[in-house]
């Protein structure tokens, strides 16, 4: 029932011969600002409007009446234009519309800053719905720069008390994701048209009649007509449930197929034991932890099957996964290829970024230097070798050429660089073993070139650091089994990490001075570039990275050198701040959350996070890692400009979980699925990062996709599920 606001709607359904694919101008007239709208929404056929999903409901309690107002409250009105001008804001002098609503309770003003063409659109007498915040100046409530909506006349129960009981609950209707020219209204009622008996016995459902009973999910033209017309809250939940599983469930069974294909390639058998591999390990300057010596078990098992692994290692910052892939890379080198008793299998590591690449040759060479191996290091830059022939303790610059014959004929079996590693340019002789650190785009395309001309393909090891909740692991990685290296090294420090509201930065400072006089470097993390646009009327007041870095040089830290890090640079410009800051020549790096993944500058012991309460905590966590890598005393400070408890709660979970993956799904728990930018980051939408919540629903999408790959690989007796999985991206797009 959510017909409770009168809408003699100009739209008219003029095609009685409906289906799926009838383009939507053909059912409604459209004006162009419509037809863009829908553009822009990705929304082109009848079919494409039924699958546009209310992101929530709402009750009309949410529409005030205007004498209810409060300061502070975000909500909506309906009303009557009293009147309309443009004038001069303060003394800023900035341009701007005033206008004064009435809705037969009381009046309120409503002021739009530098959109002085508004009172344009503010006929006297017309009617309007405004949604925004309620703001109070001198005492006086006013909306702030809300939403504008001309509407042709008021909801029946606005101003009438005779209706105000009924608000509480029962009216319940969508709430869709808008673009300009098309709102939730326009969709609600278009989409009713479009409901149809027919059009609904048309499409057919992708999931089997088994799966929806055993999981209690409605079925897909149940769960249509509930998600935009529902009579009540539960139906609504069983129609976002059937179809959060749905995406989640699609998502598997494109992980599981790609997985499949690569494993119909054979592998390298490599016998290896965690007794065969004591012999490099017991040269370590440390004992391995149980989670490093399980996580090598789980890799050699892998290794002794007939089919390529494919697996991700899951640890935080400092967890010691080098170890890891240096030892079971070690596996790998000892074995002789396929025939022969002789000579190495090979191993290619590839990580993100040039300075990555280095730093791993460096490890390496360390964790291989008493035995009889080549190692090799390819970046955009250039190439190197160790052992150099001149030099046995050192690595030496090679040609391009010179190392590519040599990856070549086998002489060179570990082979370390960026992404120029797979390019086809360097072919393996035995390439039995392909490991990747914080490399998300390794899509199905990379993994596929990897399988040789004789058909066996490597076996696989995808390394990250990056914390995120183990439902969404399962998901986006449902090609990959995972293995987790929960556990630390003993004997670490662990960071001092402390939340500092405003009026307790002085002594931040003072500490950071004291680190500083010592030789040691900072880093400052800013949320933003540049400041905001004092253009914009209500801006965001948050630090921006040139302002600060302006500011700690000028005010705070004269004394010494700053640099600036963003994603606005080139990707050569980042590497020269990076370099230099890891060189010692800047003190203070101040940089946006770009510079998260991998970087080691072990004379980095303290950072301060500006505007930390804006920022996720396994994205705090993230950032906190870069000072992990000293021996020394790390401190976190995270700068929090709240009043708010809830949000200092949040940030105290930083000082309490044990490691980013508990806090990652704080984080999960904590914050809506909304909020989550699942989209942005994963490629999930809002519905699908409502079942990453719910671990049942993950672990039955995957189960499910698994099963129904085992009896049918190829799901010829599950052709509706086959044209809809043709229809998923195969890559889980990641940011
Ligand atoms: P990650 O790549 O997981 O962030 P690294 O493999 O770079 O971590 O290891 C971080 C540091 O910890 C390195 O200096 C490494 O030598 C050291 N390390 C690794 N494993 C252990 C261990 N079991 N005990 C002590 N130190 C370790
Ligand atoms: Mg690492």
């Amino acid at each position: 029932m959510f017909f409770l606001i009168l809408a003699p709607c100009s739209n008219s359904c003029y095609d009685n011969q409906m289906i799926p694919n009838t383009p939507i101008e053909k059912i409604f007239r459209l004006t162009p600002l419509q037809k863009n709208a829908l553009s822009k929404l990705n929304i082109s056929t009848a079919k494409d409007l039924l699958f546009h999903f209310p992101s929530r409901y709402s009750t009309i309690s949410e529409i005030k009446n205007i004498s209810d107002l409060k300061e502070g409250n975000d909500t909506i009105i309906y009303g009557k234009v009293i009147s309309a001008k443009t004038a001069k804001a303060y003394r800023k002098k900035i341009p701007m519309t005033e206008a004064v609503i009435e809705d037969g309770t009381g009046k309120i003003k409503a002021v739009w800053f530098h959109q002085a063409y508004i009172a344009k659109k503010l006929p006297k007498e017309s009617f309007v719905k405004l949604k925004g915040r309620v703001m109070s100046r001198n005492g006086e409530i006013y909306f702030a720069n809300p939403e504008l909506e001309n509407t042709k006349e008021m909801p029946i129960d606005i101003a009438d008390s005779l209706f105000q009981k009924n608000r509480q609950k029962e009216f319940f209707y969508p709430v869709y994701p808008e673009s300009k020219g098309i709102n939730s209204r326009w969709f609600a009622y278009s989409i009713q048209k479009v409901l149809t008996r027919q059009i609904l016995d048309s499409i057919q459902d992708p999931i089997s009649e088994q799966i929806l009973k055993k999981y209690n999910l409605p079925t897909l033209k149940t769960a249509l007509v509930w998600i935009h017309t529902p009579q009540k809250d539960s139906d609504a939940q069983a129609a976002r449930k059937r179809f959060a599983f749905e995406e989640i469930f699609f998502i598997q069974l494109a992980r599981q197929k790609i997985r499949k294909e690569y494993e119909k390639n054979p592998s390298f058998i490599i016998n290896a034991t965690q007794k065969t591999v004591s012999e490099f390990t017991e040269r370590f300057p440390f004992e391995l932890t149980d989670a490093q010596k399980h996580s090598i078990e789980q890799i050699l098992s892998d290794f002794g099957k007939d089919k390529p692994m494919s697996r991700l290692l899951e640890g935080d910052v400092g967890s010691g996964k080098t170890a890891v892939a240096a030892t079971t890379a070690y596996a790998v080198v000892k074995t002789n290829p396929v025939g022969q008793n002789f000579g190495n299998l090979q191993v290619a590591y590839m990580a993100p970024t040039e300075i990555l690449a280095k730093q791993h040759f460096q490890s390496f060479i360390e964790y291989f230097k008493h035995m009889p191996i080549n190692i090799g290091l390819i970046t955009g830059k250039g190439c190197k070798k160790f052992p150099s022939k001149v030099n046995p303790e050192e690595a030496t610059n090679i040609s391009r050429t010179q190392l590519l014959k040599w990856i070549g004929n086998g002489e060179i079996p570990i082979l370390i660089g960026t992404h120029a590693l797979i390019q086809k340019s360097v072919e393996f002789e035995d390439l039995a073993y392909v490991i990747i650190d914080e490399q998300h785009r390794f899509g199905t395309k990379q993994r596929m070139e990897l399988v040789r001309k004789d058909g066996r393909a490597p076996h696989l090891l995808s390394m990250t650091a990056t914390p995120i909740p183990r439902t969404l692991a399962l998901t986006i990685y449902g090609d990959l089994d995972l293995t987790l290296l929960d556990q630390m090294p003993s004997g670490r420090k662990p960071i001092i990490t402390e939340i500092v509201l405003p009026t307790q930065r002085e002594n931040v400072y003072k500490n950071i001075k004291k680190e500083l006089e010592d030789g040691k470097q900072v880093y400052v993390i800013c949320p933003r570039i540049n400041e905001p646009d004092p253009n914009k009327a209500l801006a965001l007041n948050v630090k921006s990275v040139k302002a600060e870095a302006k500011r700690l040089q000028k005010d705070i830290l004269p004394k010494y050198e700053v640099g600036i890090l963003h994603s606005k640079m080139k990707p050569k410009e980042k590497e020269e701040v990076m370099q230099r800051f890891s060189d010692g020549e800047t003190n203070i790096l101040v940089a946006t959350s770009v510079v998260e993944v991998g970087v080691n500058v072990p004379n980095a012991t303290s950072i301060i996070i500006e505007g930390a309460e804006r920022f996720g905590l396994a994205q705090l966590h993230q950032l906190r890692g870069r000072v992990l890598r000293s021996s020394d005393q790390a401190y976190c400070y995270c700068f929090a400009d709240t009043k708010n408890d809830k949000t200092i709660e949040r940030l105290n979970a930083l000082k309490q979980a044990k490691d980013g993956f508990e806090l990652s799904e704080i984080d999960l728990t904590l914050r809506g699925a909304g909020e989550l930018s699942g989209k942005k980051q994963w490629g999930i939408s809002d519905l699908g990062m409502e079942a990453i919540k719910n671990i049942k629903m993950v672990e039955a999408a995957r189960t499910e996709a698994q099963k129904i790959l085992e009896i049918d690989p190829e799901l010829k007796n599950n052709m509706t599920t086959k044209e809809r999985l043709s229809l998923q991206k195969t890559e889980v797009h990641f940011e």
